[in-house]
């Protein structure tokens, strides 16, 4: 048995659609989402299989890209630039099957106490900074620089609309990307709160240049790298 058997919930999968050559996007509708105390900004933790029939399997964490509660339907965006298990695995995937996970639930959530934000990622964190954005009250102010090394990679949000602001950079380097932000950074009044998601390496530079350069409480930095490099 899997030893987080307890907690493993299961949805239905009702659409799926390659959205673009790295990006593939899913619903799942599941009745477990009917205990859900949904904030902007969960995660779940997926299991790339069957987990009552393959005790091991392994899981990937992905964002709730979007709730539905009236239906119980979730949004995820799953991309394909790792070629690893997950990526694998989401290309095997069909309208129709069922899909394994556990409870949502999540570190980087919606936090609408700043007076502005800054979102900055990559394309495997985009679904997670348009479901903050999406969710701020309008009054607050953004900053957003979303870094793709290809205009292709670049998807809408769930309402097909294109709120952040995208840039081009090849080759993707963390120090060209910090040069660039700092370059286009507004002078904003108050106090910030900074979503640093995606490459690990950019997240790492972002953040240590907030805090180091630029003194920001670290309290204020949801820096998050979304996936290890390699060895
Ligand atoms: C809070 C959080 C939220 C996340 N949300 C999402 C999401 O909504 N959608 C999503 O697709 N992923 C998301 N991820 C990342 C996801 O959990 C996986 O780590 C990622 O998709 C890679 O898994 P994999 O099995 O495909 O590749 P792995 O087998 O884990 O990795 C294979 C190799 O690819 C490299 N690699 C992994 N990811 C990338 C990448 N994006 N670009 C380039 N190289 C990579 C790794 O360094 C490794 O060498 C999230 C991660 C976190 C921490």
């Amino acid at each position: 048995m899997h030893e987080d058997i307890i907690s493993i919930q299961q949805g239905k999968l009702i659409h799926i659609h390659q959205v673009n050559r790295h990006v593939y996007h899913l619903r799942i509708q599941s009745d477990d989402f009917k205990q859900l105390e949904y904030i902007p900004g969960f995660t779940m933790d997926i299991f790339l299989g069957d987990p009552n029939t393959q005790p091991n399997i392994d899981d990937r964490k992905y964002t709730i890209w979007n709730y539905e509660p009236i239906h119980q339907i979730i949004d995820v965006a799953i991309c394909t630039f790792s070629n690893g298990k997950g990526a694998n695995w989401v290309r095997t995937l069909e309208k129709g099957d069922t899909v394994y996970f556990k409870p949502p639930r999540g570190k980087l959530l919606l936090d609408d106490s700043a007076d502005y934000y800054l979102m900055i990622g990559d394309i495997t964190s985009l679904s997670h900074l348009y479901e903050i954005n999406r969710n701020l009250p309008l009054n607050k102010k953004v900053f957003s620089f979303i870094y793709t090394y290809n205009q292709r990679d670049i998807f809408p949000d769930i309402d097909d609309s294109f709120p952040l602001d995208y840039y081009v950079i090849n080759p993707l380097d963390p120090e060209t990307i910090k040069n660039k932000i700092v370059s286009l950074l507004p002078d904003f009044e108050g106090e910030g709160i900074a979503y640093l998601l995606g490459d690990p390496n950019t997240v790492i530079t972002l953040q240590n240049y907030f805090k180091n350069e630029r003194n920001w409480n670290p309290k204020n930095l949801k820096a998050k790298p979304f996936w290890k490099e390699a060895k």
